[in-house]
């Protein structure tokens, strides 16, 4: 996400170290190459002049403080304004008094509807409602279907139209969709739209008259970020048309330059409020400026990576983890297995690695890593005897021959592996003494 602005905004910043003050010209050129970093980027004209005379302003005026180097003042500046174009405070979906809570979602065909009110009705379920997705996306062949598998999947159900019922019209399966939410007390209905390849009038038009039947809360226009500078007037065009609340950008994940994100605030006047990043139901987030901010400059964002851990994480089992720790016993390969499990519940490991501040200067390494090496680790670790995972260091030669061809792996894997516990249960002995250091993840140096 944002890979390419983040190491080029980073690059800039670091180029400002070891100076003792900003000269004009150290301005120009700093301004210059966030500019540039921006346009690159695909952010849209409009937004890059009004963000970088900001910054000028900001960083020629008056505003120095004393406990800040000339690098870091920039970085300040630079975080501020994009909290800003980025909308500022967090905000969460408003909720009808009277429900059921009505959202519809808009866009394109391929912005990511279905996929999204699949990820948005688990994420209602995981925070307490009871949402029913309505499909009607009666233009696409299959939008029906996939929406009906999504829900599955995510555990959340769906009303469609009666197959053969007629082609059916979008408008009054909105409204039927919405009388059924009623009846079966669901609290909150999230309706599925068409979307035509291009915004044209009749798309549009059907648009406006579910909106008028069904009265949403909520109209959220989805966004694919990788449709780069089009986004805007795609965004306009909806604001227009039928008008939406809140922004969800999709394919996060993907090299998306990120210029939607950045530009879809400041050109429509509504805030971003979730973010999708990936295929996966999962993959989904609230959309905090201020995290956004911080992981472009690279600043780490610390929070949502506890977020995760905490929805990861079980407690009981964090619990006995401690007490072994209290209890002085030694760390063996069932505990390293448990933890590796545990990191792997929090998702992509690459995901949240680059959650982490400094991150951008390791992006190569990051990208190199297979996530697959969890499942080899699992492999060799269930090879072994309990004796063996207790013991590890009766493991000779003959032994790691042994657990090498019983998970079809090579001694010189299963070393390694040793190897790295080795290295893991002599970190978790020096945090037990106090002196932490590392990334905190066993195993990882
Ligand atoms: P719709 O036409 O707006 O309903 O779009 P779909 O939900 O069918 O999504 C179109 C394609 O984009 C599908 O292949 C999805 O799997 C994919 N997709 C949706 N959201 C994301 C995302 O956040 N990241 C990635 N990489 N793919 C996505």
């Amino acid at each position: 996400m944002f890979a390419t602005l983040s190491d080029r905004l980073t690059a800039t910043f670091k180029s400002l170290r070891g100076k003792g003050r900003l000269t004009e010209a150290d301005v120009d050129a700093t301004v210059r190459e966030i500019r540039r970093a921006l346009l690159d980027a695909d952010v849209a004209l409009p937004v890059v002049r009004e963000f970088t005379s900001r910054i000028r302003e900001r960083a020629t005026g008056a505003e120095v403080q004393q406990n800040l180097n000339p690098a870091q003042q920039v970085v300040k500046i630079v975080n501020e304004e994009l909290v800003a174009i980025l909308g500022g405070e967090t905000r969460r979906l408003r909720f009808s008094k009277n429900p059921p809570t009505v959202i519809m979602l808009a866009g394109l065909q391929g912005a990511g509807k279905t996929t999204l009110a699949g990820k948005l009705g688990r994420h209602l379920k995981q925070n307490g409602n009871r949402p029913l997705l309505v499909a009607c996306d009666l233009q696409r062949p299959n939008a029906v279907n996939q929406l009906q598998i999504t829900g599955e999947r995510a555990g959340v159900d769906v009303f469609a139209p009666e197959p053969g019922n007629g082609v059916g019209d979008p408008v009054s399966v909105a409204r039927q969709g919405l009388e059924h939410a009623r009846h079966h007390h669901y609290d909150v209905v999230v309706v599925d739209t068409a979307g035509r390849t291009g915004v044209d009038a009749e798309m549009m038009q059907q648009a406006i008259d579910i909106r008028a039947a069904v009265t949403p809360d909520e109209v959220l226009f989805v966004l694919d970020a990788m449709v780069g500078q089009d986004a805007v007037a795609t965004a306009e065009a909806f604001r227009d048309g039928v008008g939406f609340d809140g922004v969800v950008l999709t394919k996060l994940d993907g090299d998306a330059r990120g210029g939607a994100a950045l530009s879809v605030r400041q050109v429509t006047g509504q805030p971003v409020m979730f973010a999708s990043t990936g295929e996966k139901l999962d993959d989904f987030e609230l959309f905090h400026p201020d995290r956004m901010a911080s992981r472009i400059l690279d600043m780490g964002d610390v929070l949502s990576l506890i977020e995760q851990a905490e929805k990861a994480f079980d407690a009981d089992q964090a619990q006995a983890m401690a007490a072994k720790f209290a209890a002085d016993e030694d760390f063996t390969l069932d505990d390293f297995l448990q933890q590796l499990n545990a990191v792997r519940n929090m998702g992509s490991l690459k995901k949240m690695l680059g959650m982490l501040p400094g991150m951008a200067q390791m992006r190569q390494q990051l990208d190199a890593f297979d996530e697959r090496e969890f499942d080899r680790i699992e492999a060799m670790v269930r090879s072994m005897t309990p004796l063996e995972r207790r013991q590890p260091r009766i493991m000779n030669g003959s032994r790691r021959a042994r657990v090498a061809a019983g998970c079809g792996q090579s001694t010189s894997a299963v070393n390694d592996m040793l190897e790295r516990f080795g290295q893991a249960q002599k970190m978790m002995r020096s945090l037990r003494n106090g002196m932490a250091g590392g990334t905190g993840i066993p195993g990882m140096p």
